[in-house]
């Protein structure tokens, strides 16, 4: 198995008309809300703006084309996570909220499955939770721990669930697992397809969405875009890792590159021998990310971080493909299921997504000042889009919902550091989080640069 015949183009994109064949913005228009980016945010705050209120002129401005980002490219897990984990948010808004906040989580990888049919948008949608496999006694430790504060914080077996050996390997059988956790709230989704349907269903609804229209430009009451402009009652960013491409954005928010991989089709007895027969997504403990699921056509989509940021926040075509980054993945895929190596990596892609200084999400809406935005979901966006764009729409159009009361409705972010600042410090956080994990590999316990790390990214627990 390795890269050199592989595609340089996201696997999922083979499903779906990446042509922008639905137009530029022709002239000078006038809609009651403009929505930057046709990303899941764009989209689904679209989506539930005319669903609200069927009369609102609701246009989405789009630089490429429908799910040219993130929302195109990315793993298909669509699940319940907080970036920091639901301690952190239980630290700064109390227990209570936090609880709020992550049951309308779950909620939301339902609503996502019940929309998705009710609307006939087909895209592979599968709730079968996702799992987290531990290959190590130090791995176990932190399933343990993670289980028992699920516990304190009232998540009960139907939520969260620690899995012996036996259990876990039956869900998947990969090398060396001795045990796991596996969470109830997620399910695998083909991306491409999500965000192509959804676009579908939002102009079967009336709102117009231009292609290859960018915005260079935006204020309280338009933007402007290279074809012209578009006035507006409301601006809403839906742009997240890109927004940091824009006017005064490059300190709100960092593109951080994550890749992917994707097999040939796999023989169904392969399947029979490693599991995920209700195609749960899984991930492992280590500090560098890695994530998978198998796809509804049967083969492994994987992926992970470990690429490098780039200076001033840039965003190139050329970042998606890396072949030291996309090589490793590979590897890491052997290691997972020696029985991979004769098949064929097909695919190989990536793209960047959004985080914060303070590396918590925000929807933020300014009904007097006419700006509204979400983001910095830190790579957990498929899911979080969705109440986020459902809760812009429910902000905007003046309703109360058990969402808009959430605690991070109307977030401040700090600004990220001025360069090179920024580059050094968010680069020297992945070699941390990459050689920690040779050391935990190594030596079977806990490594200080983990926490090293940890504390580069401002206290937050997410593994980077
Ligand atoms: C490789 C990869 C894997 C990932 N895996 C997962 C996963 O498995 N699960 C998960 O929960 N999250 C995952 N994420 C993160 C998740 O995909 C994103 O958080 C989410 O899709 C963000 O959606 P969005 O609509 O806010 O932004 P995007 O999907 O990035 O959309 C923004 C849109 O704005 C457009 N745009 C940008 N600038 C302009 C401009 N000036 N004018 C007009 N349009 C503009 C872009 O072209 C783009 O289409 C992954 C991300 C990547 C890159």
């Amino acid at each position: 198995m390795n890269i050199d015949h592989a595609l340089t183009s996201p696997y999922w994109w083979d499903a779906v008309t990446t042509d922008a064949s639905r137009g530029q913005l022709p002239e000078d228009t006038d809609v009651d809300v403009v929505i930057i980016g046709a990303g899941f945010t764009g989209l689904w705050c679209a989506y539930y703006l005319k669903t609200l209120d069927p009369d609102l002129r609701v246009a989405v401005v789009e630089k490429s084309h429908v799910g040219f980002g993130a929302s195109g490219r990315n793993g298909g897990w669509c699940h319940a996570e907080y970036p920091l984990g639901h301690e952190q948010l239980v630290e700064d808004h109390g227990h209570s909220a936090a609880l709020r906040h992550m049951r309308a989580l779950f909620n939301s990888v339902d609503d996502v499955g019940r929309i998705t049919r009710k609307e006939g948008i087909e895209c592979d949608y599968a709730k079968g939770g996702v799992l987290s496999v531990a290959r190590s006694d130090l791995q176990i430790s932190y399933a343990a721990d993670e289980v028992a504060e699920a516990r304190t914080f009232g998540l009960g077996s139907d939520d969260i669930r620690l899995l012996n050996g036996e259990e876990a390997r039956e869900m998947l059988n990969a090398t060396e697992v001795v045990g796991g956790v596996w969470h109830a709230h997620g399910a695998a989704i083909h991306p491409a397809k999500l965000v192509h349907g959804l676009a579908d269903v939002v102009e079967r609804l009336g709102v117009t969405i231009y292609d290859s229209t960018e915005v260079v430009e935006f204020r309280q009451g338009a933007v402007r875009t290279v074809q012209g402009m578009v006035t507006a009652q409301m601006v809403v960013l839906a742009t997240e890792g890109y927004t940091s491409q824009l006017p005064e954005g490059s300190r709100r928010i960092v593109p951080l590159y994550s890749l992917m991989i994707a097999t040939e089709p796999l023989p169904e007895e392969l399947w029979q021998d490693i599991g995920l027969s209700d195609r749960q997504t899984f991930a492992d403990y280590r500090n560098l990310i890695i994530y998978g699921q198998r796809t509804a056509d049967g083969r492994f989509a994987f992926g992970g971080r470990g690429a490098p940021y780039h200076l001033g926040s840039s965003i190139k075509d050329r970042f998606d493909i890396d072949d030291g980054v996309h090589t490793e993945l590979v590897r890491a895929l052997v290691e997972l299921f020696p029985q991979l190596s004769s098949y064929a990596v097909t695919h190989r892609w990536g793209g960047p997504l959004g985080v914060s200084r303070d590396w918590r999400p925000s929807v933020t809406v300014d009904r007097n000042g006419g700006i509204a935005f979400a983001g910095g979901y830190v790579g957990d966006g498929v899911n979080t889009a969705h109440m986020a764009g459902q809760t812009l729409a429910e902000l905007i159009c003046g309703s109360e919902t058990e969402r808009t009361a959430l605690p991070w409705v109307n977030h401040v972010w700090p600004k990220w550091e001025p360069e090179p600042l920024r580059w050094i410090g968010i680069n020297a956080g992945l070699a941390l989080a990459r050689s920690a994990d040779r050391t935990e590999k190594r030596t079977g316990r806990h490594s200080r640069k983990a926490d090293l790390g940890l504390w580069l990214r401002g206290r937050s627990r997410q593994r980077i």
